[in-house]
């Protein structure tokens, strides 16, 4: 451990609540996708902030507008009209059915307008006391309160109860599903691609059948997007590899490429659930964030990065399963779709994720086995050969459990 680091270390400790337990780096700047901490050692950034910049570190692009902006204006409140907020609706609506856009500060908080707007949906304008909102097991949707309850995992709430009462997760199975949708349900509520259950993907025919369903009893379909939104997993969003018509999704995490903002779209139907004064935030799609986040979305759209995701995603999948062969059985599944991965370990995860980053490589390590990359959608693909051939080289030193 380097003097720089040590100090950056108890420092922390001193003045931060312990909510995390960090990775041993100090990360002091960023280009691309790469990464160089306090001791000027550079790393592969595989994480992106989890999923968040996924243009890269310091994207040029994204400087000017920010410099540009913040000589212009930064914020107002929703007291008032900004062509940025707009701008950035007109974008993000182009790229689904959806016809309506709430701007708000986090992926939780996109959830929470989710809950809020299926709840206030069904009692104005279904006029039907329905109330339940049900998620799927392994799901995550965020840590205020009701993010919490629609999570519904006990090791994520103990110590916080009571939390918010009308949830209900899960398996995802149609016979389940039967079962848990009643009259007194909401919304279904669903990640495409679960992030941080592990990284995995839900079948498109199951997710089919549940949308059907719902559509069936009258009960809003909703997809959580803030992971797998925004090119990550090969299309715009991700819902849309299966024909799927969420009534509404939420999105945060790279939407400003690093600075916070979240979003919920829904079509114009589901948008009647909200009135003037029934949900609102301070910042939520304020000038300085919107600017940015429309340029992100701009890129996204001009670059194509949900086809760069899908073909960087496929050749990364297909050098991963080659390896998994060649150093059988030390990988047991290789998940995923574009550029979001799972690497499933038979071996000790904590060990290969540690070796992993004293070489300089950054992924998260998922459940104690399972490496997850969710590298920037424009990392070059000699960024993405060089891990796997460090992988490979891990694996072979590394004993079977
Ligand atoms: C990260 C995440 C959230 C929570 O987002 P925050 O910005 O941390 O509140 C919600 N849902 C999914 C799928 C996520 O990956």
């Amino acid at each position: 451990m380097s003097q720089a680091f040590a100090s950056v270390k108890k420092e922390e400790e001193n003045l931060l609540c312990s909510t995390y337990s960090r990775y041993p780096l100090a990360v002091a700047r960023g280009k691309g996708a790469h990464l160089w901490d306090t001791d000027g050692k550079r790393y592969v950034d595989l994480l992106a902030g989890i999923a968040v910049t996924a243009l890269g570190h310091c994207n040029d692009e994204l400087c000017a507008v920010l410099e540009a902006q913040s000589r212009k204006l930064w914020h107002v409140s929703n007291l008032f009209y900004q062509e940025e907020q707009l701008e950035l609706a007109r974008l993000l609506l182009s790229t689904s059915h959806h016809e309506k856009a709430f701007f708000c500060n986090s992926g939780a908080e996109a959830n929470e307008a989710c809950i809020k707007l299926a709840r206030r949906y069904m009692r104005t304008v279904k006029k039907r006391d329905a109330c339940e909102i049900v998620t799927l097991e392994g799901c995550f949707h965020g840590r205020t309160l009701g993010a919490l309850a629609a999570t519904g995992r006990a090791n994520l709430s103990e110590g916080f109860a009571p939390l918010p009462e009308g949830f209900r997760q899960i398996p995802a199975d149609m016979a389940a599903l039967e079962a848990a949708l009643t009259p007194n349900t909401a919304a279904l509520l669903v990640e495409v691609v679960q992030g941080e259950g592990g990284v995995v993907p839900l079948s498109g025919d199951w997710l089919r059948a549940a949308e059907a369903l719902c559509r069936k009893r009258n009960i809003l379909f909703l997809c959580d997007e803030v992971q797998a939104g925004l090119c990550r997993t090969g299309s715009f969003w991700a819902f849309q590899q299966f024909g799927l018509k969420p009534d509404a999704i939420s999105i945060a995490k790279s939407l400003g490429n690093g600075l916070p903002i979240g979003a919920m779209l829904a079509t114009h139907e589901a948008a009647r659930g909200f009135a003037p004064g029934s949900h609102a935030t301070t910042f939520g799609g304020g000038s300085l964030v919107s600017a940015v986040a429309a340029k992100t979305v701009e890129i996204m759209l001009r670059d194509k990065l949900a086809d760069r995701a899908a073909l960087l995603g496929t050749h990364l999948r297909a050098s991963l399963e080659a390896l998994q062969k060649r150093c059988s059985p030390k990988i047991r599944e290789v998940r995923g779709a574009g550029l979001m991965v799972g690497i499933e370990l038979d071996v000790p995860g904590n060990e290969v994720w540690q070796e992993l980053l004293r070489r300089g490589y950054i992924c998260n390590l998922s459940h104690g086995t399972t490496l997850r990359l969710l590298p920037p959608l424009t990392i070059e693909q000699d960024d993405l050969d060089v891990f796997v051939a460090c992988l490979e080289d891990i694996l072979h030193k590394t004993e079977t459990r």
